[in-house]
Parts: C-alpha cells; structure tokens; sequence
C-alpha cells in the first residue's frame, strides 16, 4: 500500500491537538469526502478539528455528515486565518501543491503546524512534512481509509465516516468505471457499505437530485459541442451569458465534459467555461487511453491533474482560448496519428 511511516504523524495527534483539515478549491466529492471522513476519525481521538474549504461546494453535496458546519475560507477570512495560525497540524487532502487553496495558500505557506498531506494527483509538491502521495489511487477517500487502518483507527470508522468516504469512491471512479478502479477500490467500497455507507441512496444523492437549470446547461452544452475528428476531441463551452440565462448554481456544470468522451473514436473531451467576474476561462479536460490530459494541462493552461482528468484556466476569451487549444490539438501527433 506504499503508506509511508506515520510514527511522526500519529506522535502530534492527542487528544486536545488543534487539527485543520482542507481540501482544493472548488472541492468536489472526493476533496469534501476525504476531509469531512478524516475529520470525523480524529475528532473519535479527542482532537479539536476544523474543517476549512477555500470556497463553497456543490449544492449535491449539501447531505454530507459535516458539510453544515464547514468553514468557508473567501467569506470568513479573519476567523479562518486565526485557526489557522493556532493549529497544530493541517491536513491538506486532495490536492499537492499549495496554490490550489486560491487566495488561502498565503497562510498556509506561513504556517507553523505540522503538515500532512494525502493525495493522488501526479507530480506532488514538497511542502508537507508527512506526505503520502500515490497516483494509481482511485481517490484520496480509499487513501483515507487506508491510512486510517494502517493507524489502527479503523474502530473509528462510523456510519458518517463511512458515508463520506463512500462519496468520494463513487465520483472520483465514475461509479467504479474509471481506469484505477482497483479490486482494492471495490473491497473498500464493499468494507464502508458493511460500515453504514447507504450506496444506493448515496448514489441518488449525487446524481438524481439535479436542477432543472443543470439539465438546461446540459442541453445547452451537448447543442453546441464541436466535435474534431481528425483530432479524436470533443469541445464544449458555456459562456457567462449561458450560466446566467439559466440562472446556474454552483456543481451544475460538473460531469458535462464526460459526454464528449463518450462518442466513438473520442479520445480526449474538453469543456471551457466562461467565469466573467472572476477574468478566467475554467478547463475541465479528459481523456481515454494513454494520451494524458495532465501534461497537456500542465504545459498549456496553468493546471494539472491525473492522467485522463486534468483541469486548468486560461485569462484569454472564451474564444481565443478556444482557437488556442484547436492548434495545440492540430499539432499533436499523438492526437492526429491513424492509430
Ligand atoms: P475537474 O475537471 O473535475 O475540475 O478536475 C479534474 C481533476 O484535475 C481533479 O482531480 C482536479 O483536482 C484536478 N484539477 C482541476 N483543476 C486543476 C488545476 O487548476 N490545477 C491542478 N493542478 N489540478 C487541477
Ligand atoms: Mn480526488
């Protein structure tokens, strides 16, 4: 299971410790799964545990045991800043490298505490001072849950625990259809449902409690997708006049890039959208096979990620960046080879 030696670690949680756990910005299920799971594990230990996203999640994800009581970085800055000073160890699951907190990794680099990181995207960074890092995990969640019983705290798992973990099982996979779903993955899966985990309302949770505006930008989206075959790419966009004509919620775009991978002969999906107030095109890229939307990210658009999900951003037009990426993609020999 390649845990690195949490002797250190475990040695700074007692009861009484001031721990932060926290996950990306614009966390999704996995980064809110893995945070609110571990949260609860330690607070069974009697640590003194926050939970501090930089922004706000999902509306799908609403149900989760703790998401009430999150703390939000970008609307409670000063509160967050002194935990932040006070704390004695932070966990910063699902994501490796600072800047992915937003505006909240400035306080993070100037900290005191202990830092401990587990996550699963490539190329991790160093700032931590434990780090358990493997990219051929389906989600930081399975990783949560194997540190947890690499730590002897497997008692501790609850039904929220359980819950939660499950959560990010199920979003990171694609519901176990993605590439490093592992038998592995499955026999957490199997261990957190014997746990309390309802699979089956925990999947209608997150898929079957949709806006009617999500199935509107759907729409929307998939009418306008361009598909370039020659280059085996899909396109979708949605403007910011698109998001505001439907009067969109925050998760409502999320998911939409998948349907481009699933036409035939598509091997690598895109979807650009358009945050006006904010100056940015955000990227969500995927990809099937061995072409990595991670190196593509990395090396064109400010971002990252794992090898078939990558995100990043661009500061052109909706329609500039979109002109940009058709030649990156025109020039990619990996791309345009017959087969
Ligand atoms: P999504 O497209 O769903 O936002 O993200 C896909 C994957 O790429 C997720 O694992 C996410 O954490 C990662 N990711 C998304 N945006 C960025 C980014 O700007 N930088 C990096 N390094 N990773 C990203
Ligand atoms: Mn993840």
């Amino acid at each position: 299971m390649n845990i690195p030696n949490q002797k250190d670690l475990l040695h700074q949680l007692s009861p009484g410790t001031k721990v932060i756990v926290i996950p990306h910005r614009n966390p999704d299920g996995d980064a809110l799964g893995s945070c609110l799971g571990l949260a609860g594990v330690l607070r069974k230990i009697g640590c003194i545990v926050k939970v501090i996203s930089p922004n706000q999640g999902p509306y799908f994800l609403h149900w989760m045991p703790g998401f009430q009581d999150l703390l939000i970085y970008e609307e409670q800055t000063e509160q967050c800043d002194d935990l932040i000073h006070s704390a004695q160890v932070i966990f910063t699951l699902d994501f490796n490298d600072l800047s992915r907190t937003g505006i909240m990794g400035d306080q993070l680099s100037k900290t005191n505490a202990y830092l401990a990181m587990i996550d699963h995207h490539e190329s991790p960074g160093s700032y931590a001072h434990y780090t358990y890092s493997d990219t051929s995990m389906s989600s930081t969640c399975e990783m949560v849950f194997h540190f947890v019983q690499e730590a002897s705290l497997g008692q501790h798992i609850d039904a929220d625990v359980a819950k939660c973990l499950y959560t990010g099982l199920v979003t990171d996979t694609g519901s176990f259809k993605f590439s490093h779903t592992t038998p592995t993955t499955h026999r957490v899966a199997a261990s957190l449902i014997e746990l309390g985990a309802p699979n089956q309302r925990i999947h209608e949770l997150i898929f079957d409690q949709n806006k009617p505006s999500k199935l509107a930008l759907l729409g929307l989206a998939l009418h306008k997708m361009e598909v370039m075959p020659k280059c085996k790419t899909a396109i979708l966009q949605i403007s910011q006049a698109d998001l505001d004509a439907h009067d969109h919620q925050k998760g409502d775009t999320e998911g939409i890039v998948n349907y481009g991978l699933s036409l035939e002969g598509i091997v690598l999906s895109v979807i650009f959208i358009e945050h006006k107030h904010e100056g940015l095109i955000k990227i969500s890229f995927r990809s099937q096979g061995d072409f990595s939307v991670n190196e593509l990210a990395r090396k064109h658009f400010e971002g990252g990620g794992h090898r078939n999900a990558a995100g990043g951003k661009s500061t052109d037009s909706l329609e500039k960046t979109i002109e940009r990426f058709k030649s990156i993609v025109r020039s990619s020999g990996e791309l345009t080879r017959e087969h």
